[in-house]
């Protein structure tokens, strides 16, 4: 990959224009995990210590385009930004005509989602983004896979456009594992839907030796083999979809495995009461939200018997106490195993959490959907993009 990375470049007296994922979690105008803004903190202080003017932007939640919404503001990341810095950090809340930084001090530009074009990665807009610096540096992983204006476009039209060590580091682990894994590679992908993953799951029939599903994704394949799911969430227009997943891996000589126990329960509330079943005996009036102890065991004996375990998505509705069994023990497996394992996506990751498991999984992606893309083969249009510059840069 022949992108610049930031580490190599000279930035004394430069305005480097920094894209950071600070679409942190808030509650009443505070944010209630800072990890994004941590993970955040080298790269700003690099930027820093080689004497540059740091400007820096980032997207938050999803406001409407072209009006402000003080529930999207980026103040209170400001806030924790000059916190752990130890420094004044200023929210700048109009900053496309230019902005007043010098060398040693850091900005903030209000949410680019407020700007009308971001979206459309409108191209007067990336140039108005791009006159702000002579560098600007791609740090954001979680939003490589789209081309807004803020991610991608800026990228074409600013001076020089390179690698933050976030992203670069990111892709670095990525590449290294699904390169030249440690076979067996098993991926467990859980979650709600089929139809958000069906690419990701037919790509990883084809590059892993064994594929594992979970969550609402799972109930689908279940009633794929004919068994009643009940009033369980699950996609009968996939069904199809879900037999030809079953029938490629067969003819590879592997198989998707069925759940064989599962817990159910009469409502989708956190106090339902949970009853464990065999796969064919769940009822009419029944929901399917976890997988039953049978299953998870079974499923930890594949993930300690893996050389390589790519995990995204819930197993179950671990939400609930009484539906997180399934997602913790393939939680713990994972944590236990010494396969080389990665981990990514936004419920995985609080499940991750949830279970105190992050010190036994070797890489936690912090993206979700460019987690996804990059395990698909796709290629992510800010990467292409740093690749293009570095190609004319060398
Ligand atoms: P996704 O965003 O597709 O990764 O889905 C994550 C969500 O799927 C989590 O909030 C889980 O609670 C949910 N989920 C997992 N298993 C089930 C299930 N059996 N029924 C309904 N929702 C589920």
């Amino acid at each position: 990959m022949a992108y610049l990375r930031m580490q190599d470049l000279d930035l004394d007296g430069r305005r480097v224009l920094i894209r950071e994922d600070f679409n942190v979690p808030m509650a009443d105008g505070a944010v209630t995990s800072d990890k994004r803004i941590v993970a955040a903190l080298p790269t700003i202080q690099q930027a820093l210590g080689k004497g540059a003017a740091v400007i820096l932007m980032s997207h938050l939640g999803r406001p409407v385009e072209g009006e402000y919404d003080e529930q999207y503001s980026l103040a209170p990341v400001a806030a924790s930004l000059s916190t752990h810095l130890g420094q004044k950090v200023q929210l700048v809340q109009d900053w496309l005509g230019g902005v007043e930084v010098k060398p040693g001090e850091v900005i903030l530009c209000q949410n680019v989602r407020f700007n009308p074009g971001e979206k459309a990665n409108d191209e007067a807009l990336a140039r108005r983004m791009a006159a702000l610096c002579d560098v600007f540096v791609m740090d954001a992983f979680g939003t490589a896979h789209r081309a807004q204006a803020s991610t991608e476009g800026v990228g074409h039209y600013a001076p020089i456009a390179c690698a933050g060590p976030l992203l670069a580091g990111e892709l670095d682990a990525l590449k290294l594992a699904l390169e030249d894994p440690q076979r067996p590679l098993l991926a467990i992908v859980g979650g709600s839907k089929v139809s958000t993953k069906l690419s990701v799951l037919e790509t990883l029939l084809d590059r892993t030796d064994q594929l594992i599903v979970g969550g609402g994704i799972a109930n689908t394949f279940i009633a794929a083999t004919g068994h009643e799911v009940g009033q369980s969430l699950y996609e009968p227009d996939l069904i199809d979809a879900a037999q030809r997943l079953v029938r490629l891996a067969h003819e590879r000589g592997g198989n998707i495995p069925i759940p064989v126990d599962v817990v159910v329960a009469k409502s989708f509330s956190a106090d339902a009461s949970a009853s464990v079943r065999p796969v064919d005996a769940v009822g009419e009036d029944e929901l399917i939200l976890d997988i039953g102890p049978l299953t998870a065991a079974n499923y930890a004996e594949i993930i300690w018997g893996a050389g390589t375990v790519l995990w995204n998505g819930p197993v179950g509705v671990f939400e609930f106490e009484n539906f997180a069994g399934g997602t913790r023990t393939v939680a713990e497996a994972i944590e236990k195993s010494r396969a080389f394992s990665i981990a990514g996506g936004g419920d995985t990751l609080a499940a991750i959490d949830q279970f105190d498991v992050a010190g036994g999984i070797s890489y936690i992606s912090t993206g979700g959907g460019a987690f996804l893309e990059f395990v698909e083969g796709k290629t992510l249009p800010a990467v292409a993009m740093l690749e293009q510059r570095g190609r004319t840069e060398n």
